[in-house]
């Protein structure tokens, strides 16, 4: 039966951080994988979850299951950080899930079973997981255009002109902050004009939110995922605290859906019930109890804030350096947009050949599509990555 099996292709950003680990050049950096990085190149466990943990193991007296949805709290606390006020809990389901992907396959899953047979429309590019997993799962995707490889900003005239051609109850898939791979993301007035457009049509929005915190603050980062919900009668959000909270192992993710009125809610609340059941009951709670307990103790909170601040301007800083260093190697204004992209990432426009010369060459890692990592870029390496960089682009 085994031997039936096809062959499946091989995730290539795993990959990449599989040849990274056997490269013996002692002077190689990493700028592949989507993991943060501090300027000693270690990902830390952040201070309030270290804290809470201790607290955990001090006061937890079970092990027993908890929902099959999650505990209660956790949806609380998440809510709130991703939604604010903006919309009445008694229109919104929760679900949680193993980290953010969790949150993915389980809302393709749902907008399977609402048998509407919309298609799921992805920004192009968008992160590779989107699409894998929208295919195992079973949907019809589309792809609305969305980054102007020349500039390296997003293209809204194309996207809104590819958004328009989308049909009702079709699912619209936007990076609620922090574009994976781009790093190129929507100004408030582009978004008020996706979301008018989207509403028009009948269609609905589905926000992956996975890099809260990590652009232009933890607030300013909801600005999308809040316009939306205050003006679409039905939204899907799946949340990620792999980044933000720095428990990427713990596998912590929730799903938010909401509902046009509460009637309707109760009943895909049972359907979130029921995709956990189905695929394995339970969801993990150690991390979702950790992401509870900091954003609800004011001073674990604080520290929490302090820090995930720390990181957001950590790597702005060294966005602006990038930039810079680029630009004096160079001798052009070509590279000055990783200085406006925000998040983790910045996709810098090179080809393909080009990447593969870094890697060969320089022992520079990234991702095949020249996607980089900004959390790999400490201040001791930004030179040699800038004069990389222009070296494969002028030979
Ligand atoms: N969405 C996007 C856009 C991501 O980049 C990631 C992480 N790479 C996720 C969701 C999910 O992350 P996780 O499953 O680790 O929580």
């Amino acid at each position: 039966m085994l031997s039936n099996l096809q062959k499946q292709p091989a995730d290539r950003i795993i990959g990449l951080s599989a040849l990274y680990r056997a490269d013996p050049r002692p002077e190689k950096i990493d700028l592949g994988v989507g993991v943060y990085k501090d300027a000693q190149g270690n990902t830390p466990i952040m201070r309030a979850i270290k804290k809470a943990e201790k607290q955990l193991w001090n006061e937890e007296t079970t092990k027993t299951y908890t929902a099959l949805i999650g505990d209660g709290g956790f949806h609380t606390v998440m809510h709130e950080l991703i939604l604010g006020d903006t919309v009445d809990r008694d229109r919104v389901s929760y679900c949680a899930t193993p980290g953010g992907t969790g949150a993915i396959h389980h809302v393709l899953e749902l907008v399977k079973m609402t048998g509407t047979g919309g298609t799921v429309w992805f920004s192009d590019p968008t992160w590779g997981n989107h699409l894998t997993i929208a295919k195992h799962v079973g949907v019809p995707v589309g792809k609305y255009g969305y980054f102007d490889a020349e500039t390296c900003a997003v293209d809204f005239d194309k996207m809104m002109a590819d958004l328009n051609g989308i049909a009702q109850n079709d699912v619209v898939v936007l990076h609620g902050c922090c574009h994976n791979p781009t790093g190129a993301n929507l100004t408030k007035d582009q978004w008020d004009q996706v979301a008018d457009l989207i509403v028009a049509k009948g269609a609905i929005p589905f926000i992956d939110i996975a890099y809260q915190g990590f652009g232009d603050g933890l607030i300013e980062d909801t600005y999308g995922p809040r316009l939306m919900a205050a003006r679409a009668p039905q939204m899907l959000i799946a949340a990620s605290c792999s980044k933000n909270f720095g428990i990427y192992r713990e596998r912590t993710g929730l799903i938010l859906a909401i509902s046009p009125d509460a009637e309707t809610n109760a009943i895909t609340q049972g359907n979130l019930s029921y995709v956990n059941r189905q695929n394995f009951s339970f969801p993990p709670d150690h991390g979702a109890r950790l992401v509870t307990m900091v954003l609800s103790d004011p001073e674990l909170r604080a520290d929490w804030m302090a820090e995930l601040e720390e990181v957001r301007l950590g790597m702005l800083s060294a966005r602006k350096k990038l930039a810079e260093a680029l630009r004096k190697a160079s001798n052009s204004d070509r590279f000055d947009f990783i200085a406006d992209h925000r998040g983790m990432f910045s996709r810098l426009g090179l080809t393909e050949a080009q990447v593969d010369r870094l890697r060969e060459e320089h022992a520079i890692y990234m991702v095949f599509d020249s996607r980089l990592n900004i959390a790999g870029v400490t201040e001791d390496k930004i030179e040699t990555i800038a004069n990389a960089v222009v070296s494969v682009i002028r030979t």
